[in-house]
């Protein structure tokens, strides 16, 4: 941490450096990477505080935090497809008429088709939608796709 003397008064600079180093050299090759990063002198005291209450070493808490955030993230991003897929339940024709293409899929769950709401079981041939309106991924049935 580099302290500066600025009118007599101690100024922190925090500043976030990542590091990427392996961990046992090149011979034996193991998965684990060491991630070397400044933090603010607060959140390392917080978490230096938390590791002790929790009875754990502090690299454990950061890797611990690390991958429960990512896990929410990922389960965010799922559940943004899912509320798109959701609002995209009962578009009309013209919004239908107005994608530019469909591209040919198969589904890896259970889906509901755009227009019909009938379901589309994981494995079956469906079609998703290419530059639908607002963006949205409309998804439709064999069926559906044939009839629009
Ligand atoms: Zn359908």
């Amino acid at each position: 941490m580099t302290h500066r003397t600025n009118g007599g008064k101690m100024k922190k600079r925090h500043r976030t450096v990542v590091k990427e180093q392996k961990v046992g050299g090149n011979s034996g090759e193991r998965k684990d990477r060491v991630l070397q990063t400044r933090v603010p002198g607060s959140l390392y005291s917080d978490l230096v505080s938390r590791a002790r209450r929790l009875r754990v070493p502090v690299s454990n808490l950061v890797r611990n935090i690390l991958e429960d955030s990512t896990r929410m993230v990922e389960n965010i991003l799922e559940g943004s497809m899912e509320i798109a897929e959701t609002l995209s339940h009962g578009v009309n024709e013209k919004d239908l008429q107005s994608v530019l293409g469909w591209q040919p899929m198969i589904a890896n769950r259970d889906l509901a088709c755009s227009r019909c709401s009938e379901t589309i079981p994981k494995g079956a041939e469906t079609f998703a939608s290419v530059g639908s309106p607002d963006g949205r991924t409309l998804v439709v049935c064999a069926g559906c796709k044939s009839a629009i």
